[in-house]
């Protein structure tokens, strides 16, 4: 099992360190042909503004969603989420989604006083204790498709979805120290 990490900003250090506590060999991928043999791929949080600017100067797009086609499952937190998205709320112009994850999902959408705040979260397809959830200038979720199933939720909004290889989550599960979810994307996603 190989997965990569797009290395291009933002949390990406923290994903390969929680793939490597759970054995799993990682790479970082910065342009197409690292995609090659990758059985997942973690797109991190960061700024969703600037990786799509870097998606698109090392050429990533197509290759990306390629990969995808051809049975490669992906992982997209908070501004990997809002890539991994048919449509963005609040995009700017230049900032175009891989589109691969039927749904629409809002920019920053939680108000400027709680634009950052953490909570516990139970997460369906992982047992025992809640997850905790970092939200960090997060997304929502909205007009989901058929397909997509709801993994966890916050006052009855869907903070984390699964539609088949894809999973996104609007939270930062990689800054927690609990590799659970890392282990849902290896054992349930990509082994499924
Ligand atoms: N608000 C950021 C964006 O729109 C995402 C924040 C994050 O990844 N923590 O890209």
């Amino acid at each position: 099992m190989r997965i990569g990490v797009l290395a291009l900003q933002g949390a990406f250090r923290e994903h390969r360190s929680c793939l490597r506590q759970l054995g799993v060999e990682t790479i970082d991928v910065r342009y197409p042909h690292e995609l090659s043999g990758l059985d997942g791929l973690v797109i991190p949080g960061g700024e969703s503004t600037a990786i799509a600017k870097l998606l698109a100067s090392h050429s990533l797009y197509e290759p990306i969603r390629n990969a995808y086609e051809n049975g490669m499952a992906i992982f997209g937190t908070c501004a990997g989420a809002i890539l991994l998205a048919k449509k963005i709320e609040g995009a700017r112009e230049d900032q175009i989604p891989l589109g691969l994850l039927n749904v629409t999902i809002k920019r920053n959408a939680y108000g400027r006083q709680i634009a950052s705040f953490e909570t516990d979260v139970p997460f369906r397809g992982i047992e025992g204790e809640p997850v905790r959830a970092i939200f960090i200038r997060a997304p929502r979720f909205a007009d989901l498709g058929p397909d997509v199933e709801v993994l966890s939720e916050r006052d009855g909004e869907p903070t984390a979805v699964r539609e088949g290889r894809l999973l996104a989550i609007a939270y930062h599960p990689e800054l927690t120290g609990d590799l659970r979810v890392h282990k849902y994307f290896i054992d349930q996603v990509i082994g499924s």
